[in-house]
């Protein structure tokens, strides 16, 4: 039998909760895009339990606001019954927009991890507001801890389908 390194992985899963709830955004995505939505999903989490999760319901709510992360942090408030959702985290399929950010801003999210970028998304739409998180939260302070490209390619790979459809 081949001595184990210290360190070296064992064969036991290597958890990385990003990843797993970025996994719990993108069936969510998938969900919506299956009822003609932008396939965008978020979720969010305050101590490793998901609190809400949602796709982007812009179509079916005819709401230009009903962005995934908002729609995560309306349910959030009416579950936890409060404004304030210090301690909770934001995992959302495109890094959020300036509008999403400015939600989760006065929300006092502790943190945010998205999959695939702003510019990911603009290639397809064509039609974002390019304030990248950088910029949009250059004046806030705290600012949120921020993680991005957490399964990005296959967050990617859900724009690039959705818009495959259609053209
Ligand atoms: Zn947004």
């Amino acid at each position: 039998m081949t001595p184990v390194r210290p360190g070296a992985c064992t064969g036991a899963r290597m958890t990385d909760p990003d990843r797993d709830h970025m996994r719990v955004a993108i069936d969510i995505a998938r969900r919506g895009a299956m009822a003609g939505e932008p396939p965008v999903g978020a979720c969010l989490i305050k101590d490793g339990e998901l609190i809400a999760v949602s796709h982007n319901g812009v179509i079916g709510d005819l709401d230009i606001t009903a962005h995934a992360e908002i729609r995560v942090i309306r349910e959030a408030c009416r579950s936890l019954r409060r404004l304030d959702l210090t301690g909770c985290e934001l995992v959302s399929t495109v890094e959020p927009c300036c509008m999403c950010l400015a939600a989760s801003h006065y929300a006092r999210i502790s943190r945010i991890v998205y999959g695939a970028s702003l510019a990911d998304i603009n290639a397809h739409t064509h039609g974002e507001l390019m304030l990248t998180h950088e910029a949009v939260l250059a004046g806030v302070d705290p600012k949120p801890a921020i993680r991005g490209d957490v399964l990005g390619d296959e967050c990617r790979a859900l724009l690039h389908e959705w818009s495959g459809r259609l053209s």
